[in-house]
């Protein structure tokens, strides 16, 4: 044997384990389901095609990535820009006009309201006084867009949601009411800006986040997004939660011909239907009576944004406590809360009202605010001591700009960051935040 050529072997099993230990492009997109920090939205379908990555119901009931052909590192790196589980930014510093506002908690904002939909139809319809789906129709019939990207529930799958582009105003009635279901949302995103429609788009502040991160990937986003509108999040229901509801109406979710969690009063019932069976509960009998019930995606735990600080408009519920009531709830017409975050919002909200899409009731508070969502005020006071057990874990931590996330803190005292990291470090060692790694790859990698 030539002098030197055990070494040389030694070397190439060197490289071969490190090629090995490396992870490959496919690990890399599985570890943010993994970690739970995939939402589901799609945009990792849209960015990498269909014929490497498609959105598919896993083994735990969710909506995730899996890898069906040949994936590359480059592709992966753009992914991690722009999935709502790996960054979330606030609002781009160049919307945030000089006269604005910011609350530490709340975010920008112009103006905050309580407001309804003008239309009493509309505001009947909608999951809580109809404004978001009041200032969709307005913004199509204003001709200020063309076009509404948002959801609907899903043929298929009617606990899911599916996303929609809305061009009239009964489109867009067809998507009113919160679905607390897996919702890809911006699957379809590059088939919708192909048609260079000028676009609304409202969407989970997640997904406002994950659209915002591909704008700059693609700078058609902020050429034909004209409006970024959100309902207010704490998150949606697991998918398991779901099931076990549905069974506790004597069905089963296959056979499923329509579910409506909410909507046609405020909050108004949930309703399952099959083919020959309908069945209504009340909303509380779907989430429970208060937040310590809510069996929320570890994703939605630990979100740093429920409160869409990236759009131009966020809106939310009014209920003190941030639940209904059983006989409070009974004959609620429903009114939301807006918070105007951009001049562009605030205009929307000002001239919808003047034109009577919108009825405003009064102007309000960040600390209002606070007193209808006290869940998103304690969440976005928590989240970065969360992020940092994650660190300590050795697990991704999500990049975030503009959340005030350490100002907040900083407000607290040391015992209780301390006490939040704790619990989530505890929480990830029992498993809480670990998804099952998505099935396959399928076909050749
Ligand atoms: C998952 C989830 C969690 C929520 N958590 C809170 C909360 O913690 N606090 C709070 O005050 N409000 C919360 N809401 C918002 C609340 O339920 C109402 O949506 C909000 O008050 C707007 O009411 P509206 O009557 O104007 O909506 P509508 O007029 O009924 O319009 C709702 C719009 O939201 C879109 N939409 C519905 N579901 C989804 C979805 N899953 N993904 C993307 N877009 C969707 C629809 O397409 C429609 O355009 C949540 C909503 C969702 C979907």
């Amino acid at each position: 044997m030539a002098p030197g050529s055990v070494d040389r072997d030694h070397s190439q099993t060197r490289a071969t384990a490190a090629a090995l230990s490396k992870p490959s492009p496919t690990d890399r997109l599985y570890r943010i389901v993994e970690e739970g920090l995939c939402i589901g939205c799609g945009l990792c379908e849209a960015v990498a095609g269909p014929d490497r990555v498609v959105m598919a119901k896993t083994s735990s009931g969710y909506l995730h990535p899996t890898v069906v052909g040949p994936l590359d590192h480059e592709t992966v790196d753009v992914v991690y820009d722009v999935c709502p589980g790996t960054r979330i930014d606030g609002l781009p510093q160049h919307l945030v006009a000089e006269d604005t506002n910011v609350d530490n908690v709340w975010g920008p904002w112009r103006r905050i309201v309580r407001a309804w939909a003008g239309d009493p139809d509309v505001r009947h319809e909608g999951s809580t006084g109809g404004v978001l789906t009041a200032l969709g129709q307005y913004l199509l019939t204003s001709g200020r867009v063309q076009a509404v990207l948002h959801v609907k529930a899903s043929v298929d799958e009617p606990t899911f949601g599916q996303p929609v582009l809305s061009l009239t105003e009964a489109d867009v009635l067809e998507g009113a009411g919160s679905r607390y279901g897996p919702t890809a949302t911006l699957t379809d995103i590059y088939e919708v800006l192909d048609r260079e429609l000028t676009l609304a788009f409202i969407g989970k502040p997640c997904d406002i986040a994950a659209l915002r991160n591909l704008a700059r990937h693609d700078e058609r986003v902020d050429d034909l997004v004209r409006y970024w509108l959100t309902p207010v999040c704490g998150g949606f229901g697991t998918p398991s939660v779901t099931e076990r509801f549905v069974r506790s109406l004597g069905m089963e979710t296959e056979e499923l011909t329509g579910f409506r969690y909410r909507g046609r009063g405020c909050p108004g019932p949930t309703v399952a239907t099959t083919a020959d069976r309908r069945e209504e509960r009340h909303y509380l009998d779907y989430w429970g009576d208060d937040e310590s019930s809510w069996a929320l995606p570890w994703r939605c735990r630990i979100c740093p944004d429920g409160i869409g600080d990236s759009a131009d408009l966020a809106v939310s519920d009014t209920w003190p406590g941030g639940s209904p009531t059983r006989q409070g709830s009974a004959d609620d017409p429903g009114v939301n809360a807006v918070v105007a975050r951009t001049v562009a919002g605030q205009d929307l909200l000002e001239s919808a009202a003047a034109d009577g899409a919108l009825t405003i009731d009064y102007d309000i508070t960040p600390d209002d605010m606070s007193i209808y969502q006290p869940h998103q005020m304690h969440k976005k006071y928590a989240v970065d001591a969360r992020f940092r057990a994650l660190g300590d874990a050795g697990r991704i931590v999500p990049e975030t700009n503009r959340l005030r996330l350490a100002e907040l803190a900083g407000e607290l005292p040391v015992s209780i960051n301390r006490y939040q990291r704790d619990g989530t470090a505890r929480r990830l060692a029992q498993g809480k935040g670990t998804e099952p790694r998505p099935p396959g790859p399928i076909g050749s990698m």
